[in-house]
C-alpha cells in the first residue's frame, strides 16, 4: 500500500525492529519464535539474533543496550503524517472530505449539520466512540476508551545512519527514532482515564525515565513534545470490522487498540473494497464474528 500511494519516508520507513530480553534463554525462546511466525508472515523479513554490541552499533543513540532479536521487515511510521497524506492524495482522485461531527439515525442514515443524508454504503470507522454512534440502531457495542501519551525528545542526529530501526525493549517503552534527531518513547496505557486528553506531567517524567534507563544522557531539556491520544479496545483485545449484521448499508471497524497504525491501513482496504465492490467477504481469517461485539439492546 505504501508502494501504490508513493508515501515518502516522512511518512513510512522499513528500518527494521530490535526486541530486546534480558535473560538468555527469553531471547532464545523469542529468537525460536520469531523465526516460526516468519514461515507464515513474509513481510517479518530476515530475523537475526543480535548481542548487545550488535544492538548498539545499530541504535548508536543506545548508553544501556541489551542483546536482541532483529526483524528487517519492520518500519516505523507517522500516523498523522499517513492519513493526512493518504487524504491529500484521495482527494486528487475523486474523494470529498468534510470535517463534522456526525450521528446516525435509527434508518442507517448520517444526521449532519446540512441535514440527514442517505447513502449506499457507510463505514463507521469511529474508533473508540462508535458505541455512541450506534445506540440510535439499538447496538450495544463492546468498545472501552483507554488514553495514551508518548513524549518527542530531540536527540543527536546521526546523519550518516538515518535509518535507525525501531527499538521494544523489555519491561520499558518502545523507543521510535525517525532520524534527524528526533526520537519518540511511549506510550501509556491508561485504562481508568478513557477520554482524558489531558498531559499529565507524572506521566511525561514517568515516560522519560524509561527512555533514561535505555540512554542515560537525557534530561528534561531533550523532551520537546507531548501527544495524548484514545484507543479502542474490545473485551479480547482483538479489533473488529465488517458489514454490522442486520444492517448492511453500515460497515464498521474498532478495536484496533495498540496496534492501529500496523493493522489499520490493511483494515482500511478492506473495507473500501467492499463498500465500493459489494459481496459478502470472508474475513474469517482475520477475525470472529461482529456478533461478538455487535449486539442489540433491545433483546
Ligand atoms: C499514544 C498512542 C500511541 C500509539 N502507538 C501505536 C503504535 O506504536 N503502533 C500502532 O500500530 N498503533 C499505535 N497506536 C494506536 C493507533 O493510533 C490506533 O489503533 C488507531 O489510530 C486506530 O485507528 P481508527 O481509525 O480505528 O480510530 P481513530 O484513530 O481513533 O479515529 C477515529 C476517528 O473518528 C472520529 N469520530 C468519532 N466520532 C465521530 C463522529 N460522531 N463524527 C465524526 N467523526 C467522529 C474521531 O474524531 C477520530 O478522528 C497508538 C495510540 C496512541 C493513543
Amino acid at each position: 500500500m505504501i508502494h501504490d500511494a508513493q508515501l515518502g519516508t516522512d511518512v513510512y520507513q522499513q528500518t527494521g525492529t530490535i526486541v530486546t530480553r534480558a535473560a538468555v534463554p527469553d531471547l532464545e525462546a523469542l529468537y525460536a519464535l520469531a523465526q516460526k511466525r516468519r514461515e507464515a508472515a513474509p513481510a517479518m523479513g530476515t530475523v537475526q539474533q543480535l548481542t548487545a554490541q550488535e544492538v548498539q552499533a545499530k541504535l548508536p543513540l543506545l548508553t544501556a543496550p541489551q542483546a536482541g532479536v532483529f526483524l528487517s521487515g519492520g518500519a516505523r511510521v507517522d500516523g498523522a503524517a499517513l492519513v493526512t497524506t493518504l487524504l491529500a492524495k484521495a482527494q486528487q482522485r475523486n474523494l470529498t472530505v468534510r470535517q463534522e461531527r456526525v450521528e446516525l439515525d435509527g434508518d442507517e442514515n448520517i444526521v449532519t449539520s446540512a441535514g440527514t443524508r442517505r447513502y449506499d454504503r457507510i463505514i463507521v470507522a469511529a474508533g473508540a466512540w462508535l458505541p455512541d454512534l450506534l445506540v440510535p440502531l439499538h447496538i450495544q457495542t463492546d468498545i472501552r476508551a483507554q488514553k495514551g501519551q508518548l513524549i518527542e525528545l530531540a536527540v543527536k542526529d546521526y546523519p550518516l545512519q538515518e535509518q535507525l530501526p525501531v527499538l521494544m525493549p523489555e519491561g520499558e517503552r518502545d523507543f521510535v527514532p525517525f532520524g534527524q534527531g528526533k526520537l519518540i518513547v511511549g506510550a501509556t496505557h491508561e485504562d481508568d482515564k478513557h477520554f482524558d486528553l489531558s498531559l499529565d506531567a507524572m506521566v511525561t517524567a514517568d515516560l522519560l525515565a524509561s527512555a533514561q534507563r535505555l540512554m542515560g544522557t537525557l534530561t528534561d531539556e531533550n523532551v520537546v513534545g507531548v501527544r495524548v491520544g484514545t484507543r479502542a479496545y474490545s473485551s479480547d483485545f482483538a479489533p473488529f470490522f465488517g458489514p454490522i449484521p442486520e444492517h448492511e448499508r453500515l460497515l464498521v471497524a474498532s478495536g484496533l487498540g495498540s496496534s492501529g497504525l500496523t493493522t489499520g491501513p490493511q483494515i482500511g482496504r478492506l473495507l473500501a473494497g467492499s463498500a465500493l465492490y459489494g459481496g459478502t467477504p470472508d474475513w474469517s481469517d482475520y477475525e470472529l464474528p461482529l456478533s461478538t461485539y455487535l449486539k442489540s439492546s433491545l433483546a
